[in-house]
């Protein structure tokens, strides 16, 4: 029988101003898990292929370097670009640097500009690449940036899709990758006004939440462990868009409120500053009802 040929698709993963904790998350993917996910076909017929993530390659140093390096040139018919973690911007981006150039340390920005420029499409992992996050906090002495406003500013016009998440779920970024490599970059429609894919990001936390019918009779909880609703302990899922109540984490073992806590808001542009303080209630959101459409 003649054997068919997989189709390969060059990955690269450049983790930027980050804590790892995305690719500890996205690691931890169950089913598929992370080996079905490197090696195994993905899609049937596609497979990725891995050029570069710091976390768990095996080489080190220079040569690898010199691979994610030579990958703009040698790919010229693009890759998959992940970033993970926030690009540090100010004074050159000397706030966080990758390898060495001409013997001087080289910025993430910089490598960052390089590789987005043969690629396909990018995939923002985690809310630090997607929209700043923890890194880009205030007061930001480095000017951390997420990928979309560092592309907006340099006039960089390329495919995003930010998959967002403090950390990220494992299966909003391989089911991110899988519809990529089953059906091909996403339509505008499939995407929110923050690139989020609606598929994973397209209702509030607040529609779905078991804790919902406290919320509607007003059984609120004014203490931690308490039953009833968490709004006044500083729950953020009203204004929060992600599958957490129906998805789940841990293999479908729980999830935030599930566990008592409030939603923090992870998935948002503008988290942490502007979901905190964390347990005080939301005072100037206006607390929409069950169907609502979510914002175009
Ligand atoms: S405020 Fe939070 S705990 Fe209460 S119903 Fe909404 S999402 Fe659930
Ligand atoms: S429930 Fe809220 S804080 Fe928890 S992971 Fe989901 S979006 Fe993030």
């Amino acid at each position: 029988m003649a054997k068919v040929k997989v189709q390969e698709v060059p990955v690269v993963w450049i983790q930027t101003g980050s804590c790892t904790g995305c690719s500890v998350s996205v690691l931890n993917s169950v089913s598929p898990s992370i080996k079905n996910v490197l090696i195994d076909e993905v899609v049937p017929g596609t497979h990725i292929s891995l050029r570069f993530q710091a976390t768990v390659m095996a080489g080190q140093g220079e040569a690898v370097l010199k691979v994610l390096e030579g990958t703009p040139k040698k790919d010229r018919d693009g890759y998959l670009l992940v970033v993970e973690g926030a690009i540090p911007t100010k004074d050159g981006g000397i706030y966080g640097t990758l390898g060495e150039r001409d013997g001087k340390p080289l910025p993430m920005v910089v490598w960052v500009e390089e590789l987005v420029k043969n690629a396909v499409a990018i995939v923002a992992l985690g809310t630090c690449a997607a929209f700043g996050g923890i890194a880009a906090g205030s007061p930001n002495p480095g000017g951390y940036s997420g990928v979309d406003s560092l592309l907006k500013e340099r006039r960089i016009n390329k495919p995003l899709i930010n998959v967002p998440g403090c950390p990220p779920h494992p299966d909003w970024f391989v089911g991110t990758i899988a519809a990529i490599l089953l059906q091909g970059l996403p339509k505008p429609e499939d995407l929110d006004e923050f690139k989020r894919p609606k598929a994973f990001y397209g209702k509030l936390i607040h529609e779905n939440c078991p804790r919902r019918a406290y919320f509607d009779e007003g059984k609120f909880a004014r203490k931690f462990g308490e039953p009833g609703c968490l709004n006044e302990l500083g729950c953020k899922g009203p204004v929060t868009y992600a599958d957490c109540p129906l998805r789940l984490w841990n293999h479908g073992t729980n999830w935030c409120i599930g566990a008592g806590s409030p939603c923090i808001g992870c998935c948002e542009p503008g988290f942490p500053d502007l979901m905190a303080p964390f347990y005080q209630k939301l005072t100037d959101a206006a607390l929409p009802a069950i169907g609502v459409e979510q914002k175009k």
